[in-house]
């Protein structure tokens, strides 16, 4: 088999040794060798994973033994950026932030951005249909994605580069492939959506003393920045504390700590007079009294010390054990499931933490529970305080980062039966074998007759 993929790909395609888990990681170049991987890996029998940048949080790439791996990482360049048509056309493997400058060189600016961006890859974020800090402008990556390439377990490929945002001609494949985390087909090429880049960006940290506030200065800088709103994300008080306290590096721009704190973001076109635009709502807000106090970054450093706070989930890993979690629900919802969990979070552990912070705009809530406790079960246990209410409300157990291995037990609790069962049948005809990520999102078995 290696001997035959080598063939494919060349010598330094097929990589294995101690450092490798899997049985081997075979790195293709090009749409083509994919194919003919797979065509292989279909007579052997031969369970495949797909790894992008590997910063998948629910264990989707992990490949074991028994499993090859199939690294995007020589499907990295990025073919042509249309300026006109503001499209890019890019191999799977292609990094987020190259993407993302290369793009912006042009004058253009590609919508979807995480923390991750140095590492994800393309392809991974369409698996994935990530989220991250922009969606509330942008939508997720599906939002972004006009075409796509993806191979098939039998190796057919299936290319449906279309480029222009209209294209109503029977099913819309590509779909299939977006937010399936690699169980029904190997992603090589996409076409993606670019918009102008922005001429400004003006960022504030805002302090307000109830979520009704929140809610109401949602409402309120939507309709005041139209379109321009880019980023609306709330940290509940404990999280705020943990991002701006030391060891974190973030300092807090209040006097006082908020209940909670708002990071709002608007990326406008009309260059200075966004600005006055901006502190113009802002204050109209206050003066309303949504807004206990604002601070609004002067400069590119104040920006990125904002955004800092934010992203301080790394102070969330010196507690053990942790668990984080992605969840979805109605932005009318959240402050009774964020009360509920932090006073059950108490209730069951003296000395548990819980941390809640999220992009609010888009009903989605970032949640670390650190219970003190390392009882039998503790994890399961925390799952079900977490992911039980959720029900009730028409939640999700993932927002963003999908299901892949870790949540698979939990996919139940908001998807329907018949929901999951039509998964099923879709992954059995694209994948009879059952060969592509596995026991990923739902458990599928080989179909005997094949
Ligand atoms: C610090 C940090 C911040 C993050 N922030 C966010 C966030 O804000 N929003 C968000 O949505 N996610 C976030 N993530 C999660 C992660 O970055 C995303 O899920 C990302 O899209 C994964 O891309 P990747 O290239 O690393 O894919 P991998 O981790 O390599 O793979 C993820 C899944 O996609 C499959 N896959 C990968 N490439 C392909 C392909 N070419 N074809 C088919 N299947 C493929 C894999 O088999 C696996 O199931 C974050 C992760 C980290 C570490």
């Amino acid at each position: 088999m290696l001997d035959k993929l080598r063939a494919v790909t060349g010598d330094a395609g097929v990589l294995t040794g101690t450092d490798v888990a899997a049985l081997a990681i075979v790195r293709p170049r090009s749409t083509q060798e994919v194919s003919a991987v797979l065509a292989l890996c279909k007579d052997a029998r031969q369970p495949v994973v797909t790894q992008g940048g590997r910063t998948g949080l629910v264990r989707g790439c992990e490949a074991g033994q028994g499993e090859l791996a199939l690294s995007t990482e020589r499907l990295n360049r990025i073919e042509e950026v249309d300026a006109v048509g503001r499209t890019v056309t890019v191999q799977a493997g292609v990094v987020l932030q190259m993407l993302q400058e290369a793009v912006q060189k042009e004058g253009l600016y590609y919508g979807v951005d995480f923390g991750a961006r140095g590492s994800a890859t393309v392809g991974g974020s369409i698996a994935t249909n990530a989220g991250g800090n922009r969606v509330i402008r942008y939508g997720m990556t599906r939002a972004s994605v006009l075409g796509l390439e993806a191979v098939l377990a039998d190796g057919t490929v299936i290319s449906s580069m279309n480029a222009m945002l209209k294209n109503n001609t029977g099913y819309d494949l590509k779909q299939l492939f977006i937010g399936s985390e690699g169980t029904l087909g190997v992603v090589t090429r996409a076409v993606l959506r670019l918009h102008e880049l922005p001429s400004s960006q003006c960022t504030a940290m805002v302090a307000c003393d109830d979520f009704e506030s929140v809610q109401r200065l949602l409402k309120h800088m939507g309709r005041r920045l139209a379109g321009d709103l880019a980023a609306f994300e709330v940290m509940w008080q404990d999280y705020f504390h943990l991002a701006t306290t030391l060891p974190a590096r973030g300092r807090s721009p209040f006097d006082r700590e908020p209940a909670l704190c708002v990071l709002v973001e608007c990326d406008g076109s009309a260059g200075e007079s966004d600005a006055a635009h901006f502190a113009d709502a802002l204050e109209a807000a206050m003066t309303a009294g949504w807004v206990a106090d604002a601070a609004i970054a002067q400069s590119v450093e104040h920006r990125d010390a904002f955004w800092r706070i934010r992203d301080s989930v790394e102070a969330l890993h010196s507690f053990s054990p942790a668990f984080h979690f992605d969840v979805s629900l109605p932005i009318v919802e959240m402050d009774a499931y964020v009360s509920h969990l932090q006073a059950e979070v108490r209730r069951r552990w003296v000395g548990g933490r819980c941390w809640v912070f999220g992009h609010i705009g888009d009903g989605n809530l970032h949640v670390s529970v650190a219970p003190a406790s390392h009882e039998a079960g503790i994890q399961r246990i925390v799952e079900e305080i977490v992911y039980e209410p959720l029900k009730r409300c028409r939640g999700a157990v993932s927002a963003e980062h999908g299901i892949g291995m870790a949540k698979r037990p939990w996919l139940s609790v908001t998807r329907t039966t018949e929901e999951i069962d039509l998964m099923r049948r879709l992954k059995q005809s694209l994948d009879p074998l059952a060969l592509l990520n596995p026991g990923r999102v739902v458990g599928v078995t080989a179909d005997a007759t094949n």
